[in-house]
């Protein structure tokens, strides 16, 4: 007999975690904490309650303004070492306590010198959170596994110099490279240079493409970069046509994208709060899914989207209806397309989440 879905048994089933951003899934108490320690006096109050909501109304907006004044908070007190090495740590446990066994976890380390700190001590600050975090989880008896992505921001300069630095430091616990920030104006072909070395050093990255712009954007992202993954990649629907008796048929570059087993780190939430969709019923999630596109589920912002990587799969198990089935095979979809070693990525599927699901059907 299957065991029912519910908030705890999800919880409870492995999970893999492809998009998440660090300054996105502070703690509401954490951001109070760290603004007093380090005399930032931005926050509109010290309640962690009325924060967590602050965080999620003005996310939920509609302005992107109010949007973005959320991350001015949060990187606004995450500028010394000692903060991000807070942060990062617990960002592992909270993913671990919600049942996530892998994540890669994001951040641009640009937006963490205000107050001087290199880029190469920002890199190592959270390194060493994040050892901290599966050090902790593992003193509970559970295991979680860590991979870094660096970001360089679109609108700004250098993204070299941040895809050098996830180079360096990839023996250390960086997995890969990624662009995020504003996508239209600031196209990935931007920066070929950028990619073409990533490319040389065998190093993998993805890019955030597809979310708020269209096609032009995912198909320079994957034909002009080189980009393994799509964040979001949302758009890819409109180059699907669905007709009035269900035929569906795909366009060149759908196909290419779905034939390529090009993974989506797709983000529902989130996208409902920037308008890249209208309701999780229309969230193009439920049709891609459908038509077998390699579909990750992901949380972007945890702070800011006020979800869980638990409470995404639960909406959509609401919405569609999915079973165990599904959320294993979401599982493994994220799993295969992680950034690092094959051998890794099979013994996570094979030790951790096939007998994971395998505990809830049978
Ligand atoms: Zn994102």
């Amino acid at each position: 007999m299957s065991t029912p879905l519910t908030s705890e048994t999800i919880r409870s089933a492995p999970k893999v975690l492809l998009h998440d951003h660090l300054d996105g899934g502070l703690r509401p108490q954490t951001v109070i904490d760290l603004a007093e320690a380090s005399g930032y006096r931005g926050l509109s109050t010290t309640d962690a309650g009325e924060l967590g909501i602050w965080f999620r109304d003005n996310a939920n907006s509609g302005s992107l303004v109010r949007y973005l004044e959320g991350f001015a908070h949060t990187c606004g007190v995450m500028q010394d070492e000692a903060a991000l090495v807070r942060v990062a740590a617990e960002a592992v446990e909270d993913l671990a306590l919600d049942g996530v066994v892998y994540a890669e976890v994001r951040y641009a380390p640009e937006l963490f010198t205000e107050r001087g700190l290199t880029l190469e001590q920002i890199v190592e600050a959270v390194q060493e959170g994040f050892r901290v975090g599966v050090d902790r989880v593992a003193q509970t008896g559970r295991r979680i596994r860590i991979g870094t992505l660096l970001c360089a921001m679109r609108q700004n300069e250098g993204w070299l110099r941040i895809a050098e630095l996830a180079v360096r430091y990839r023996d250390l616990g960086v997995v890969g490279f990624d662009i995020a920030g504003p996508e239209a104006g600031f196209p990935p072909t931007r920066g070929l240079d950028t990619f073409e070395y990533l490319r040389q050093q065998n190093a993998h990255f993805t890019i955030h493409a597809g979310e708020a712009f269209g096609l032009p954007s995912i198909w320079e992202a994957i034909q002009h970069c080189g980009a393994e993954r799509l964040g979001h990649g949302v758009r890819i629907v409109d180059d699907i046509k669905v007709s009035g008796d269900g035929t569906v048929q795909l366009g060149r570059l759908a196909s290419y994208v779905r034939d390529r087993r090009i993974p989506l780190e797709m983000c529902p939430t989130s996208n409902l709060q920037t308008g890249a969709a209208t309701s999780i019923a229309e969230h193009p999630i439920g049709l891609l899914a459908k038509l077998r596109f390699r579909v990750t589920v992901n949380t972007d912002n945890r702070l800011m989207s006020y979800c869980t990587l638990s409470s995404e799969f639960e909406r959509l198990v609401e919405t569609f209806g999915y079973g165990w089935t599904d959320l294993q095979w979401f599982t493994v979809n994220a799993m295969k397309s992680a950034f690092i070693g094959f051998d890794e990525r099979l013994s996570i599927i094979n030790e951790l989440i096939k007998p994971g699901y395998a505990s809830f059907t049978s």
